[in-house]
């Protein structure tokens, strides 16, 4: 498989470290609020692609960090007058509430920042002895002067950056880029004990500590979102490498923004939407279904009118997987045309496993998984034999398994209660009772659901 590698800009062959097995590292959710639709982007490329790394058997060791502990935690939970504790509690059962709603599957570790202030300490203390790092006043700054591939990851020229750099009046750096490991303790914040006085880590040093005390000193890929490029990523490096002389990470994997109207995502804009929001309206398939719909590293455009269209699309997804459900179960007595099936579904499974290694082109696997679409739709009305039809279903639902759609109804109502609705209306008519049948036909009907009685029973489908 090939992914798109930001530190080397090729598209480079993944090599795992230990054969067999794929470490990966993605920079997780602040929790001081419900994610929003940008979030959900990586969280969701990503599961896929962990989802298509175990399909072709490799045991993948994913690790997610939970960011509890920072300015924006500190403010809200002021605000909400609670802990920081009580507050990321909260948030991080959200964030599983929505995560687990869109068939995020869970990482295998989901450390939290907190949970390992002590290694974050011993690491500042490595990166201290090893003279990348000192200690002005109360906090503890890595000397970006000191790491000579500083800037790799960004590409940017580091004496420019310096100069444009904010330093705030507060901070004792050396350099203007040089960033902070270990903040003193403020009037009112949370604060640990440190060889260099009560305070709390910076932001960046709990990624390298996580992931070197999960996956190691080298992962195999590095996820996350662009906009943490610079400076988030860049500083994980100079830390890791720094401390471990080793390459932190050898593929480095980045989504692009998701804009909304084609406008930047923000609060102030008032298009800000939470996925809680986005879930009161839509099934959660759709979202992903319109997530995998363009290739992760390009932009995406977050619409009303593009959600919609992945809600029809995904109504026709699942009309197929009923269709070919209903075709294997019922009695065949189409006359078989041999042409059809000759179909040989590798040669689909083959298209879909190319776009995937070819950097994780969803959008492909997508097309592929409509091809199957209209081409069965016409071979169950040409005569299809049972067998073949079972292939097309297996081959249809593995992709769709490894792209986390057609797990269920697709829609508001689900499967057990059309088929209880569809059993009540059989009952009303051997009762004779036309008006209760009619009635929960019409439910139905409001619902999107269309029934069509055949000799072999009632059969249903989405409109
Ligand atoms: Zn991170």
């Amino acid at each position: 498989m090939k992914l798109s590698n930001t530190l080397t800009k090729t598209k480079d062959e993944l090599k795992p470290v230990y054969p067999g097995e794929v470490r990966i590292y993605s920079c997780g959710p602040t929790v001081y609020d419900y994610f929003h639709i940008g979030n959900a982007r990586p969280f969701i490329v990503f599961d896929v692609l962990r989802r298509y790394l175990e399909y072709k058997g490799y045991k993948v060791k994913f690790v997610q960090n939970f960011t509890d502990i920072d300015d924006k935690m500190i403010d809200r939970a002021n605000k909400e007058g609670i802990t920081v504790f009580e507050l990321a509690d909260r948030f991080i059962a959200e964030y599983y509430n929505d995560a687990d709603a869109l068939g995020i599957m869970r990482a295998t570790h989901h450390p939290r920042a907190t949970e390992h202030i002590t290694d974050m300490i011993a690491f500042i203390e490595k990166l201290v002895s090893k003279g990348f790092a000192y200690q002005a006043g109360h906090d503890v700054y890595f000397d970006t002067t000191v790491f000579l591939q500083y800037g790799k990851l960004s590409g940017q020229d580091i004496q420019e950056i310096s100069i444009g750099a904010r330093v705030d009046i507060n901070e004792n750096k050396k350099s203007a880029i040089d960033f902070v490991l270990w903040k003193g303790q403020k009037l009112g914040e949370p604060a640990w004990d440190s060889p260099w006085g009560m305070g709390r880590p910076g932001w960046h040093i709990e990624c390298s500590v996580m992931a070197t005390e999960y996956l190691g000193e080298t992962v195999d890929i590095h996820s996350g979102g662009q906009d943490l490029i610079f400076p988030h990523h860049e500083n994980e490096i100079a830390q890791s490498e720094g401390a471990s002389g080793k390459p932190f990470a050898n593929i480095w994997l980045h989504n692009g923004f998701v804009s909304i109207d084609d406008q930047k995502m923000s609060k102030s804009l008032g298009n800000f939407f939470t996925v809680r929001d986005i879930l009161k309206e839509f099934d959660p398939e759709v979202i992903r279904l319109f997530m995998l719909s363009a290739h992760y590293r390009k932009p995406l455009n977050f619409a009303r009118k593009m959600l919609e269209q992945s809600e029809n699309a995904l109504r026709r997804l699942y009309n197929l997987k009923r269709n070919l459900e209903h075709y294997i179960s019922a009695e065949n007595k189409k006359k078989i045309d041999t042409e059809l099936n000759e179909t040989n579904y590798d040669n689909y499974t083959l298209r879909f496993e190319q776009a995937m290694d070819d950097d994780l082109n969803t959008a492909e696997a997508l097309a592929v998984l409509f091809d199957i679409v209209r081409d069965i739709n016409s071979a169950i009305t040409s005569g299809l034999t049972r067998d073949k039809a079972k292939e097309a279903y297996s081959c249809y639902m593995k992709i769709a398994g490894i792209l986390g759609i057609l797990s269920k109804m697709g829609h508001a109502i689900t499967d057990d209660r059309i088929k209880s609705l569809v059993e009540q209306r059989q009952q009303a008519r051997a009762d004779k009772n036309w008006s209760m049948a009619d009635r929960i036909r019409d439910e139905l009907k409001s619902q999107g659901v269309v029934l069509e009685d055949t000799p072999q029973g009632v059969r249903w489908k989405f409109e």
